[in-house]
């Protein structure tokens, strides 16, 4: 959810503010876009603009729903993707009757970090000698930004992480990293790999020991899943989470890898078992996105570890295949607790949609 923090002094907008006046904003209904994301920054754009804060109401493959963070505000796009794969604006209440009178004026600070990363390095210069004062000036005098001083000195750091030469001196600094860690918590599983040749960072795996110990405690079901990393190397975060006793999730380990591939679940899998003993000695069921690589890697687990996929992940792909009117086909199937459910279910799918019920068919039941 992107959003943004309330400021309660009104900005101060000048005429001269001319980068202020030069982003887009105000798109029109029906107009097409490239992709999300294109859409995302004209909003983001908007918002600066004029002076309120967005958040996503709801997203998925095929829409997406922003809405002003007055929830009873009536400024609301929606947009969804046509079939020649465009995004295109189907509803647009681009008039805010925000409480309190005017979102515009009690939201001051409008600009999301992804925003900020974008703009901010067009108008200053940032080195590590640059001073958090002269970024909120900068935000101030350019587009009437109030921002606070924690949030300018977080863009700060993450425009000089930005940096190449930054995220190098990350990789060099990781085996001192790793020592301070096995130094301060002696029981965390923590394994750090490089290049037999190059000695350059491979694959990094943490398991912290309060993961280690309060999976003992939690029920024997883990989560895993990987996700691009967002920096200038290529890299791959891979993440197992559980559920604890309150129903909250809880981070059990991770790793930074090349990419999701066979070799690399196999990687994690091994280690994730060397680090939580308990997921070998006693039945676990293991939930996962169907990733190639993470199917190819399986082998490696322990009979105890019982494969799931996760359903939410299988209605995203169907639906995404075939069309989203057949969600609740989707969830009477894999809901039914009965065989004669399942078929029945199964029969009113084949009906409407032949393929669809193939398809789902053909995915195999004993993982
Ligand atoms: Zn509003």
């Amino acid at each position: 959810m992107t959003t943004t923090t309330p400021c309660t002094k009104a900005p101060i907008i000048l005429p001269e503010m001319s980068a202020l006046a030069q982003l887009s904003g105000l798109p029109a209904l029906g107009e097409l876009f490239n992709a999300f994301t294109d859409l995302k920054e004209l909003v983001e754009n908007w918002s600066v603009k004029q002076k309120f804060s967005f958040k996503i109401a709801d997203k998925d493959h095929e829409r997406v729903i922003y809405t002003c963070v007055v929830p009873e505000c009536q400024w609301r796009i929606r947009a969804n993707q046509t079939e020649e794969s465009n995004v295109k604006i189907t509803v647009l209440n681009s008039e805010h009757n925000c409480l309190l009178g005017d979102g515009r004026k009690r939201y001051s600070v409008s600009s999301s970090l992804s925003w900020l990363r974008r703009h901010l390095p067009r108008h200053l210069h940032i080195t590590q000698a640059t001073k958090t004062q002269e970024i909120m000036d900068c935000l101030r005098v350019q587009f009437g930004e109030l921002l606070p001083y924690k949030s300018a000195s977080r863009i700060k750091n993450t425009l000089l992480e930005d940096t190449l030469e930054g995220q190098r001196d990350g990789f060099r600094l990781l085996s001192s990293y790793v020592a301070v860690i096995q130094q301060s918590n002696p029981a965390t599983y923590i394994r750090l790999s490089s290049h037999h040749n190059t000695d350059s960072f491979q694959r990094l795996f943490i398991c912290p020991a309060e993961s280690q110990e309060s999976f003992r405690h939690c029920l024997h079901f883990i989560a895993v899943d990987g996700m691009f990393l967002k920096t200038l190397f290529i890299q791959t975060l891979l993440l197992a989470v559980t559920i604890d006793s309150n129903g909250h999730t809880l981070l059990l380990a991770w790793a930074v890898v090349e990419s999701e591939n066979a070799s690399s679940w196999e990687y994690f899998l091994l280690n994730l078992q060397l680090a939580i003993p308990e997921i070998i000695t006693e039945a676990t069921t293991l939930m996962s996105d169907r990733d190639k690589g993470l199917i190819a890697a399986s082998y490696v687990l322990a009979p105890t570890v019982i494969c799931a996929f996760c359903c939410q992940h299988l209605k995203d792909n169907f639906i995404t295949r075939y069309r989203r009117g057949l969600a609740s086909n989707f969830w009477a199937i894999a809901q039914a607790y009965s065989i004669a459910k399942y078929e029945s279910t199964m029969l009113a799918l084949q009906e409407t949609k032949p393929a669809a019920a193939e398809y789902l068919q053909n995915i195999d039941p004993t993982l």
